[in-house]
């Protein structure tokens, strides 16, 4: 049996095995329901408000579906249970990382709900995996999909809801990062910038940056400005519009300096600001001429059209005045 015949059968010993019970720590309750509630933007009060909700259908709160796994979760790293049997979920990870497929990429996830959850409910789930594919190829590298499915049920033992869950577990291909640090000389040849994605919604934008303007796209009804560009007024339902030309000045709404992983062919650290155009409208850039550090929020920039490549120029932002 070669390695790969026998990683198929270590992992098939464990596919379709359920492991043992995970009680939430806590039943259905309102506090967590708020909280959840609050950090997705949920405003419906069938959720939040007792007097509502008696009046609604359900006659009392009801917890909002797609917070399932919120009630069950233990958190990333919980605290270790030596009497717990493994997993079969854990024993296939730990397996596949023994194998090189050491990282992962959720790809799907689906829930059903077989009815509402009400304050009260403690629920307890199960998982199993549900299936693990033969190694593919995929633009992340080499890699296996594995299918966890989990059930959940009620103190009764009813199912309430079911998740099947796909990720992918795939041999990180060796590090361009790495093999540049190792051999600077060496370096596999200079990648381009990715190009942007031009439709006709904003065609005229990329059209703008070939002749040097920052162009907005403005509402023809109610004429407020909005990026980015798209086919219908959010304000006013129109779906006519033109263009204004921006001054190209602005300040920085907000920011983040990306420093790992570096991803070819980026230069890092890489400052990607949200800048407020001084017309009203944000876009995302990058900040040039500036040394991360002295970024700040509120900072004054300047549009600078960049040639990055042959046949690419980027509307940057460097600090103004400069
Ligand atoms: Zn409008």
């Amino acid at each position: 049996m070669d390695d790969r015949e026998e990683l198929r059968a270590d992992l098939d010993a464990w596919i379709g095995r359920e492991g043992d019970p995970q009680l939430a720590r806590d039943p259905v309750n309102p506090a967590m329901i708020r909280h959840w509630c609050d950090a997705v933007g949920d405003y419906n009060p069938v959720y939040t408000d007792p007097d509502f909700a008696a009046k609604s259908v359900h006659g009392a709160l009801v917890a909002p579906p797609a917070m399932l796994q919120a009630w069950t979760m233990r958190g990333l790293r919980p605290p270790e249970d030596a009497s717990a049997r493994p997993a079969p979920f854990t024993e296939v990870m730990r397996l596949l990382d023994a194998a090189g497929y050491t990282s992962v990429v959720a790809t799907n996830c689906r829930q059903e709900y077989r009815r509402y959850l009400r304050e009260g409910d403690l629920l307890s789930v199960t998982t199993r995996v549900a299936a693990v594919s033969d190694e593919k190829k995929t633009a992340l590298g080499v890699g296996r999909f594995v299918d966890e499915e989990m059930i959940y049920r009620d103190a009764a033992g009813e199912e309430v809801a079911r998740m099947t869950f796909r990720l992918l577990k795939f041999k990180p291909p060796v590090s361009r990062a790495d093999a540049q640090a190792k051999a600077p000389a060496a370096a596999a040849p200079a990648r381009r910038r990715p190009r942007p994605a031009q439709s006709r919604d904003n065609a005229f934008f990329w059209e703008g940056v070939a002749a040097g303007e920052l162009r907005i796209q403005r509402c023809a009804g109610c004429k407020v400005l909005r990026h980015p560009p798209g086919p219908m007024c959010p304000h006013c339902h129109s779906l006519d519009w033109d263009t204004v030309t921006a001054s190209g000045r602005g300040h920085v709404y907000s920011y983040v300096v990306a420093h790992h992983p570096p991803v070819p062919p980026f230069s890092y650290p890489n400052a990607i600001a949200l800048i407020e155009l001084d017309e009203g409208t944000r876009l995302v850039s990058n900040l040039v001429g500036i040394d991360p550090g002295d970024i700040a929020i509120g900072l004054r920039v300047r549009v600078e059209f960049t040639r990055v490549d042959e046949d690419l120029v980027l509307p940057l932002f460097r600090p103004d005045p400069f």
